[in-house]
């Protein structure tokens, strides 16, 4: 690593930790921001601080909000008669852009992994057994991913769900990842979600 001075240095590895920026994507931002005016710089700083402070979890679903309630909680147009069940705001992202979906959302904000220590209290389970407690819920879909931990976390919460009466179904394929959706990934949505089958008990489709 070449010889910088100390805040150019700070800042190219400040930037070296974001996903997906290497070294010379870090020193080229970093030479960018040098170079571009004030107000712009200004501005991006702001905005980074700021989203900190102003991002919390909404109160029903746990997706990110700047208000009591998310968009898609406060919109009276969505199903709220049915929760897809989701990982994280990226998974919820992916299924909003993809337009298949017209129910709400529970986040649960990661997966069950008793090897990195994520244990059901660290997630929103409770939250959503509250939330179906209350009533007003018909199905709840869970999207979760694919993987060993995402099936986990499916069938822990199918289990827990199951004495509640409340109709309980799975995807039936994963998610596609990242924030570009084409539209074969759009494709992939809609098949998951009219494909997914009911779980648990007496599993009739
Ligand atoms: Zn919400």
């Amino acid at each position: 690593v070449p010889q910088y001075a100390r805040p150019l240095a700070q800042l190219i590895e400040s930037l070296e930790r974001l996903p997906g920026i290497g070294l010379k994507s870090a020193q080229r931002l970093a030479f960018w921001l040098l170079q571009a005016d004030d107000e712009s710089v200004q501005a991006l700083a702001a905005a980074i601080a700021n989203v900190k402070r102003a991002i919390r979890d909404c109160s029903v679903c746990f997706n990110y909000t700047d208000e009591d309630l998310c968009p898609i909680c406060a919109d009276a147009r969505r199903d709220h008669s049915q929760v897809c069940v989701v990982a994280d705001a990226r998974d919820l992202m992916a299924l909003e852009r993809s337009g298949e979906y017209r129910g709400v959302y529970h986040v649960l904000q990661g997966l069950l992994s008793p090897i990195e220590g994520v244990m059901p209290d660290n997630l929103r389970i409770a939250e959503l057994l509250e939330r179906v407690k209350k009533g007003g819920i018909a199905e709840v879909i869970l999207a979760t991913p694919f993987t060993v931990e995402g099936d986990a976390t499916a069938s822990y919460i199918a289990d827990l769900l199951q004495p509640l009466g409340v109709r309980v179904t799975r995807i039936a394929g994963g998610l596609p990842v990242g924030g570009d959706l084409d539209y074969a990934d759009q494709v992939t949505i809609a098949r998951a979600l009219e494909g997914r089958r009911r779980v648990g008990a007496d599993a009739s489709p």
